[in-house]
């Protein structure tokens, strides 16, 4: 028997595409996990509950809200479990501040779901866009996320810190970060075991959700203002944020070293056979002591910044060779509790 090898590709081809096809099928009725991470926020999550609840009922039967107390001192967690009362509210306490990345990281172990959804607490990310982030994942992309396009609210320090961040960033970080994206976001299921099979301890997450990749999509929001209370982020917190952003993704800052080192020691050169030059044609005329504190200091206070520079990075390791958890846990409601560190030793073994 002949069988036309064309008609034989071609149903090789259509068999790998249906393969394809059922692997990367949407479930007609997902699961969802919506992720809050919430540091003070009790005044706050009292009104974006109830709303959120109203947009999530209308998009998908099975969910839950998953509040990440982070360390909060006022009445947080409370607030969040009267609400589970009405709504379905689960909380996880962990047992001190650990920060915003470290508190995703926690949502995210303990989100089992088809989809997962970052919102912040403070009613600034719209849950009007929840259903429209929804519809791309029906649509079959993996990642789909909100892009800040107005940042009027914040001083403009802020602001031009911020600019100036991403053109750094993305001008030298090996893998393309969106500028402006944060952490209003909607993941499918493999885009969050991607994140958490990630190792590291010192987390980038606006660097990591660009590094895993997948099919992706941007939705440009406008925030809304603050509900109640001011944002946690001070200037010193968004400066330790940008300089783990920057060393999680570049190594830039140690390479320029090399340059500068070769330049100044060309420099030099040309300089030092200048004198002789000099000396040879003229004899010895001033002792020359300016020069030589100038060039002194200003080569130690370049000494003293590049060990700086490189302080940074050894810290960072430092910090990963400890491998202390990311976060801890002090307390579950409405949650079955995981074991996140055994997790991930078991996935780099
Ligand atoms: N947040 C947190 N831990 C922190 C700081 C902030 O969980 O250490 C939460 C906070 O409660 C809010 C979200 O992260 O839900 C964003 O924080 P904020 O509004 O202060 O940041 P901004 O909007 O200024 O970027
Ligand atoms: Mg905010």
């Amino acid at each position: 028997m002949n069988a036309d090898p064309r008609s034989f590709a071609a149903a090789i081809r259509s068999d790998a595409q249906a393969k394809a096809d059922e692997q990367f099928a949407r479930s007609a009725t997902p699961t969802f996990t919506c992720i809050i991470p919430a540091l003070n926020e009790a005044k706050n999550l009292a009104c974006l509950i109830p709303k959120l609840n109203d947009v999530l009922r209308t998009i998908v039967t099975q969910y839950s809200i998953l509040v990440i107390d982070d360390g909060s001192t006022d009445d947080t967690t409370a607030v969040a479990i009267a609400l589970a009362d009405t709504y379905p509210v689960r909380v996880l306490q962990l047992s001190r501040n650990f920060g915003k990345e470290s508190a995703i990281v926690a949502g995210l172990d303990h989100a089992d779901t088809d989809i997962v959804m970052l919102m912040d607490a403070d009613c600034q990310h719209p849950v009007e866009l929840v259903p429209v982030f929804y519809a791309y994942w029906q649509q079959g992309y993996d990642m789909v996320y909100g892009v800040c396009c107005d940042r009027s609210d914040e001083s403009a320090i802020k602001r031009r810190f911020t600019k100036w961040f991403y053109s750094v960033l993305s001008r030298t970080a090996s893998i393309p970060i969106v500028p402006n994206a944060g952490d209003f976001r909607l993941f499918d299921r493999r885009v969050v075991e991607a994140l958490r099979a990630l190792p590291e301890r010192t987390r980038f997450m606006k660097g990591l959700y660009c590094w895993v990749g997948f099919r992706s999509i941007g939705v440009p929001y406008r925030p809304a203002l603050r509900h109640a209370g001011k944002s946690q982020f001070t200037f010193r917190c968004l400066f330790k944020l940008a300089l783990n952003g920057l060393t999680s993704f570049t190594d830039m800052p140690l390479k320029i070293w090399s340059a500068i080192g070769f330049a100044v020691a060309m420099l030099s050169t040309i300089y030092g056979v200048f004198i002789g030059v000099r000396t040879l044609i003229f004899g010895i005329d001033v002792p020359g002591w300016a020069t030589l504190t100038v060039a002194v200091t200003f080569l130690g206070g370049l000494q003293l910044f590049s060990i700086g520079v490189l302080g940074e990075y050894i810290g960072r390791i430092f910090s990963e060779v400890k491998q202390r958890p990311v976060y801890l846990v002090g307390r579950y409601f409405n949650l079955a509790p995981q074991n996140p560190v055994v997790q991930r030793n078991q996935i780099r073994r």
